[in-house]
């Protein structure tokens, strides 16, 4: 048995999930937040208790010295040698990387040299690893890719109608995101269907603050909404997910915006927030609905983009076998999940009521006579993270 730990650099944050492996037991997990900014605030849980800090985080790697401290101080490990593989979520792997790696310095390089696609993201990603690789050189690190389960998409899936050259000369195609949990709840939906993921054709849902649709055939990403970049695809939180993109410099020039400005609007400002004027969690919507036009136009306009997705990848995939709900909103909001599976009841796919009051847990929500079956599955980012730590490690 040894512990691994499950790290995720943004560029304020941390999160951290330590697991026992290969039992998959989670012992304990946290995280640092305000990175760089003061008042920064730790957070642990273990054992049942829960240990905040609130103390200014100049950099990353007080962070993550902070973490490593309190394992001691907490007794969460006796010593820093108990842990013996780090894994690494990395936003943008490009098409260098399509599946986890353990991160040399070559390695490391190329995570750096793909800023371009993800600058927030990758510069922390890289930082995260270089610090762990100094702080606890005995563990194996791994890097694990947002992207990687995306690289099997076919190139009519994945370019976009641009100049051929724009592709060959600064990868400008389609690169996807979520993966790891897509392909998480993809395993899970075959394990609690029983049946071979290869032979099943499914649709997940992986709907949170950031959303994405990846159509999986044969066991492997076939098309999924999000783009060259995050920002495209379902209404978001506050993404506005796709837009025709002469719409952005008619609305930058009218409104005299800098290129960085118009992205912050679309990033930031748009999806739910910017349709709903009040809010970009969909608790908030949901609550006022019945009597606020402009909530239920956001979670109106949600749904809407996401049938347009299920509805193509249907048709992409020649049907579908199983439909998957996952994160904060295909996890938790009941509504959401009922105003889709209402879209769908022409085919024959029908969510059952009473199923559907389901909050967090797995569960097969759809009727049995439904066509298709319908599930919520909690993602579990960590836990694929840890494995993939664990059969690198195996195969050294
Ligand atoms: P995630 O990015 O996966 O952490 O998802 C966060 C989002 O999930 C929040 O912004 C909410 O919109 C949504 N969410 C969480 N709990 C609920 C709930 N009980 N009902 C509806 N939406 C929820």
């Amino acid at each position: 048995m040894s512990k691994t730990l499950a790290i995720n650099a943004g560029s304020s944050s941390l999160k951290f999930q330590l697991l026992e492996m290969p039992a998959e037991e989670v012992i304990a997990k946290g995280q640092v937040e305000r990175i760089g900014l003061d008042d920064g605030i730790f957070t642990l849980k273990f054992n049942g208790e829960k240990t905040e800090i609130t103390k200014d985080f100049p950099d990353h790697r007080a962070a993550i010295e902070e973490m490593l401290t309190q394992f001691k101080e907490k007794q969460v490990i006796n010593d820093l040698s108990e842990i013996t593989g780090v894994g690494h979520r990395v936003v943008a792997g490009g098409e260098w990387f399509n599946k986890s790696v353990v991160v040399d310095d070559e390695v490391l390089d190329k995570i750096k040299r793909l800023s371009a696609y993800a600058p927030l993201h990758n510069p922390a990603n890289a930082a995260g690893i270089e610090i762990f690789r100094e702080l606890l050189p005995n563990a194996i690190s791994v890097a694990v890719f947002d992207t990687a389960f995306h690289q099997t998409m076919p190139r009519e899936n994945y370019l976009y109608s641009l100049p051929y050259e724009y592709y060959t000369k600064y990868g400008a195609r389609k690169y996807g995101a979520h993966g790891t949990s897509h392909r998480y709840v993809s395993e899970r939906t075959a394990e609690i269907l029983d049946k071979p993921l290869e032979d099943l054709k499914l649709i997940t849902l992986h709907l949170g603050a950031g959303a994405s649709i990846t159509a999986i055939k044969d066991g492997k990403s076939f098309d999924t909404s999000m783009g060259f970049t995050p920002l495209a695809g379902v209404t978001m939180a506050t993404r506005s997910g796709d837009v025709d993109p002469s719409l952005v410099y008619y609305i930058q020039e009218r409104e005299g915006l800098s290129n960085e400005e118009m992205l912050y609007v679309l990033n930031n400002k748009s999806g739910l927030l910017g349709i709903s004027t009040i809010a970009s969690d969909m608790r908030d919507l949901e609550d006022v609905m019945d009597t606020n036009d402009h909530a239920k136009l956001a979670v109106d306009m949600f749904v809407d983009s996401v049938m347009r997705y299920i509805g193509q990848y249907i048709v992409e995939l020649g049907g579908v076998d199983a439909i998957t709900f996952t994160a904060g909103i295909g996890e938790n909001s009941d509504i959401v999940r009922r105003m889709v599976g209402e879209r769908l009841n022409f085919m024959g796919i029908k969510v059952d009521p009473e199923a559907n009051q389901v909050r967090g847990k797995e569960r097969i929500i759809s009727t049995d006579d439904s066509t298709a079956k319908v599930l919520v599955v909690p993602t579990n980012e960590e836990l694929e993270i840890a494995r993939d730590v664990e059969r690198l490690k195996n195969e050294q």
